[in-house]
């Protein structure tokens, strides 16, 4: 089993398309409208559209379930999300109450989204995780772990290469965040480190964030230990 996927950028969110048999699999879908652009880059690149046999909610935000259900009606994928990020979804948007401001940057940005539709389609999730989830019956070489922190049923898909995708729960670049790091908005920042924490003794080792580009792990290494959440002799 070899993987390999593919970025496909709907706005400022990064989707990612691993490839595989006997399905391939998609990692958030975007804001909601956007379905086109997932459907025209399958289409440029002669994916079949039947092909989508999971997708995979790495939180239920409005910006990475927008397209869920649409893209599910034309690939006929099954759509997994984790149990605690079900209220978040059942709420139908996503606002002050289902996220918060971990900076200054956060909060600016924020009262920016609050002028934006940030409402989403309910839909019904055909698996709904509690904790890991192992990929290779999808062809996979991975499994998804529990992260939260960013929201309390946050997920990140981790490949057997150390390849992590990893949703909101770090970002990187601009407008969101000058370098790799914290994400702006969440639910509880010690738990994110947690969650870090966990990335790293997974061996996680490229992280493919929701927003923004690829980095190594070693930025968030660095930002544990100056915490005290990693210890300076220990073997990450
Ligand atoms: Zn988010
Ligand atoms: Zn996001």
């Amino acid at each position: 089993m070899e993987n390999n996927f593919i970025i496909i950028k709907v706005g400022v969110t990064n989707c990612y398309l691993l490839k595989s048999r006997p399905c391939n699999v998609l990692i958030d879908t975007g804001y909601k409208g956007k379905a086109k652009i997932i459907l025209d880059f399958l289409e440029n690149n002669g994916i079949s559209p039947n092909s989508i046999g999971l997708i995979i909610l790495t939180h239920a935000h409005y910006d990475h379930i927008g397209n869920a259900l649409e893209i599910k009606k034309i690939t006929g994928a099954k759509i997994l999300l984790h149990k605690d990020d079900m209220p978040l979804l059942n709420s139908g948007i996503t606002d002050s109450q289902s996220t918060k401001p971990l900076n200054i940057w956060g909060k600016i940005l924020l009262s920016k989204i609050s002028s934006i539709d940030t409402s989403f389609n309910s839909l019904k999730p055909d698996i709904i995780i509690e904790s890991e989830f192992d990929l290779s019956g999808y062809g996979i070489n991975g499994r998804i772990i529990h992260t939260p922190g960013h929201s309390k049923g946050s997920i990140s898909v981790i490949l057997e290469s150390g390849d992590a995708f990893v949703g909101d729960l770090a970002m990187n670049g601009m407008p969101l965040r000058m370098g790799a790091g914290e994400p702006i908005f969440g639910d509880d920042i010690k738990e994110i480190y947690q969650s870090w924490k966990k990335l790293v003794e997974n061996k996680a080792n490229t992280l493919y964030p929701s927003h923004g580009n690829p980095f190594n792990i070693k930025l968030l290494k660095r930002k544990l230990l100056k915490k005290g959440y990693l210890h300076p002799y220990s073997d990450y």
